[in-house]
């Protein structure tokens, strides 16, 4: 389809008033080798560890044109979920991205409108990737210039800070793509330094030692005693390497109601959660992302953190 001109700002503008905080355009193209290769070394050294979905879809993971035929541009968009209000910090932590609604459900009705606009402005059909399909997705939010990818594995905005979730339209529509971001760590190792885990390394994450992958992921009835030794008070994800990260000093409250933390979740304790029936469990966190870890998840992490600190 040929270029629309203007039709990039209409996009910027319309996605700013659904709630992104940043969007960027890139061309459609087979991810490139370097980046391909890099993500293969990672399945074969075993990083990703129980996220074995990683290894599936590898043709369509590494090429748009495999989920949208026809695909020409790649629009990533970001959205903040910094809260504004934190749990107590003696209750057992859950990752800020889980305090509200479920990020899946949020960015998948907003960037729906998005791809309506698109379609009622150009005709061109667009696809939304929110975890739903295997994206490349901080490769691509490169791409776009929307951000970096950090040595903690994370999409930083400049200026902005990395608490924020991604999702992608890959549409027919032909868009002048943004300049990648090249900006870098630079010499900062902060998250390196203060990842309770020790898993981070050159910006490669080992999931077998990450607190966040293991605590949400892990199925098994007991978590590893590595893990079990390094818990500290997490009982759903880790926000150590981000909350430590200088790009994250003034992270600034998400506008979007549902991300915000209802009273119900703010006044969860340890014992309330070891306590907790399914269904209060399916009633406090049947819209959030914490059903991943189901309720025997949660309880398992909960009795590590009480076994640690006895
Ligand atoms: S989430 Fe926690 S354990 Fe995982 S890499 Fe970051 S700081 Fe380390
Ligand atoms: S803490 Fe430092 S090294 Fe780690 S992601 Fe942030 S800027 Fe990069």
């Amino acid at each position: 389809m040929d270029s629309h001109t203007g039709i990039e700002s209409l996009i910027k503008t319309e996605a700013q008033r659904l709630g992104f905080d940043a969007c960027g355009f890139a061309e459609a193209q087979p991810v490139e080798r370097d980046a391909v290769d890099a993500y293969h070394d990672w399945i074969s050294n075993g990083g990703h560890s129980c996220m074995t979905w990683a290894e599936r879809y590898d043709d369509i993971r590494h090429d748009p044109h495999l989920l949208l035929p026809g695909a020409r541009s790649v629009i990533c968009l970001a959205m903040n979920y910094y809260p504004d209000r934190l749990q107590p910090a003696d209750a057992p932590q859950f990752a800020l991205y889980a305090y509200g609604r479920d990020y899946h459900e949020v960015l998948r009705n907003r960037a729906g409108r998005l791809a309506q606009f698109i379609h009622d402005k150009t005709g061109c059909l667009s696809r939304v990737c929110v975890d739903s399909a295997p994206m490349r997705e901080r490769y691509w939010a490169q791409r776009s210039g929307i951000g970096f990818v950090g040595l903690n594995g994370m999409v930083i905005l400049p200026g902005k800070g990395s608490f924020f979730v991604l999702c992608e339209l890959v549409t027919e529509l032909v868009l002048t793509p943004d300049h990648p971001c090249v900006l870098t760590c630079g010499e900062c190792h902060a998250c390196e330094r203060n990842c309770p885990g020790q898993a981070l390394h050159s910006g490669v994450v080992d999931t077998r030692k990450c607190l966040s992958c293991q605590t949400i992921e892990n199925r098994d009835p007991q978590l590893p005693q590595y893990i079990v030794e390094r818990i500290g008070n997490r009982v759903y994800g880790c926000d150590e390497c981000q909350r430590c990260c200088p790009h994250n000093r003034h992270a600034t409250p998400t506008r979007i109601p549902e991300f915000q933390p209802r009273d119900e979740f703010l006044a969860l304790d340890a014992q309330a959660i070891l306590n907790m029936t399914q269904e209060q469990f399916s009633r406090i966190f049947s819209h959030s992302a914490v059903k991943r870890a189901k309720l025997a998840g949660l309880q398992r992490n909960i009795r590590a953190i009480k076994g640690q600190v006895k």
